[in-house]
């Protein structure tokens, strides 16, 4: 065992916590009301990885290496077992945060479990799977899934938009989009050029991962230089605002980017529905043509949850001429995930799938001509997870329909 790893062992479980996490896990009062909108319990029904046992174990690896009698006798030693079943159940989790939105003391829990799945990779028991070679991965090609940086903008860019070398606004396409969801995120940049203010975008090579699969995964090592070099980047090309359209890139660039770049950043993150939004409303763009159809909007947890964006999406949609937009059961920031998220999609795949056509079901029991989605990871799993399905609605990202529209 290295010192490092000896040190970290005697740091107990809740050195990374902060005081208001700790206090979040003497507040549960293992109600079980969270377990209604779980999806990972709607698709395994095994309330031993649900929320309130999750945080009923970590209580007592707390009480047995920080207790009155470990601090009277010397920590104790959690049984392994114990530790490595708590481990697998933190990283089946989508980290979808609807338990924290039906918790009733407020546990905000899409945050509390990244931070405890951070506590386990410390103590060399997660992260799982090919999880652990996304930090190589992004060292050695910028993008957790190896890909070549030369192939990040290349298949999908239109021919037809132009990218200033400098301006007031930056597109992010992301790892997820540019590599998973190329649709998506031609969509995005169509729309931007019909919108018609200059954006900037970073060479391909410099458009490194935002941080996010290693922060969910509890690999932080990274995160600050990522940070850093993105952040410097946008700001030698004098961005104002950068644009993106992974709900994921949204939340880490929006909530932890400043932390990990030690002060404020020197521009405004904002999802590109909210900037489709704002460039509707002031009449710099207009979607002309009709679609006389009923679509459904499926809200990503990052973005609903996760960044209150809820209404803008529904803004763009219903300016559409001709559309009846409708609505999940579960919309809004009640949203049920669509078993991509937590980065338990490629570890759990029979779970995500699963989750997924749900999802499906759904779009169809209710008759939609279309199911929109506004997240990368969201149309990848949900597009896979028709496959073989006997259930078919046609999927659609929200900008991919917009720029076929305007
Ligand atoms: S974050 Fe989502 S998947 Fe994880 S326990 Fe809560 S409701 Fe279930
Ligand atoms: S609803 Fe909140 S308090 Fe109740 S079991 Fe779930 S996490 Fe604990």
């Amino acid at each position: 065992m290295t010192e490092r790893r000896k040190s970290e062992e005697k740091a107990g479980f809740t050195s990374g916590l902060t005081p208001l996490q700790r206090m979040e896990i003497d507040a549960c009062t293992l109600c079980g009301e969270c377990l209604r909108n779980c999806p990972v319990q709607a698709v395994t029904n095994r309330p031993e990885i649900s929320p309130p046992e999750k945080i009923r174990m970590f209580r007592e690896f707390i009480k047995g290496t920080e207790g009155l009698k470990s601090r009277l006798f010397g920590p104790g030693r959690p049984d392994r077992r114990l530790l490595e079943d708590f481990t697998k159940a933190l990283f089946e989790c989508t980290t979808c945060g609807a338990c924290g939105q039906n918790c009733t003391v407020g546990i905000f829990t899409q945050r509390l479990w990244p931070m405890l799945r951070k506590e386990m990779v410390k103590k060399g028991l997660g992260p799982i799977g090919p999880q652990a070679d996304m930090p190589e991965a992004v060292r050695t090609t910028g993008n957790p899934y190896k890909k070549p940086a030369e192939e990040r903008y290349s298949p999908w860019f239109p021919e037809d938009v132009g990218v200033s070398a400098k301006a007031d606004i930056a597109y992010y396409a992301g790892c997820t989009g540019a590599y998973e969801a190329q649709p998506m995120v031609r969509g995005d940049v169509g729309v931007l050029g019909r919108i018609g203010e200059p954006f900037t975008m970073l060479p391909p090579e410099d458009e490194v991962c935002c941080g996010f699969p290693l922060f969910i995964t509890g690999q932080h090592e990274m995160l600050e230089d990522l940070t850093k070099r993105l952040v410097g980047a946008y700001k030698s090309r004098g961005v104002k605002v950068l644009v993106c359209s992974c709900p994921c890139c949204v939340n880490i660039m929006a909530r932890d980017w400043p932390v990990f770049y030690g002060k404020e950043l020197p521009f405004k993150i904002r999802h590109i529905t909210q900037f489709v939004a704002d460039s509707i409303r002031a009449g710099r763009v207009a979607i002309k043509k009709e679609l006389k159809e009923r679509i459904i909007y499926h809200d990503p947890c990052y973005l609903s949850r996760g960044a209150g964006i809820i209404e803008e999406p529904r803004a763009v949609l219903r300016s559409i001429p001709g559309v009846e937009l409708l609505e999940f059961d579960l919309h809004g920031s009640n949203s049920r995930c669509c078993g991509a998220g937590g980065a338990a999609r490629k570890v759990f795949h029979e779970n995500a799938i699963a989750m997924a056509r749900l999802t499906i079901d759904e779009a169809v029991e209710k008759k939609a001509d279309k199911l929109i989605l506004s997240c990368p990871a969201c149309y990848a799993k949900v597009n896979e997870a028709m496959e073989g399905y006997d259930k078919k609605v046609q999927i659609v990202d929200i900008m991919e329909l917009v720029a076929g529209l305007i």
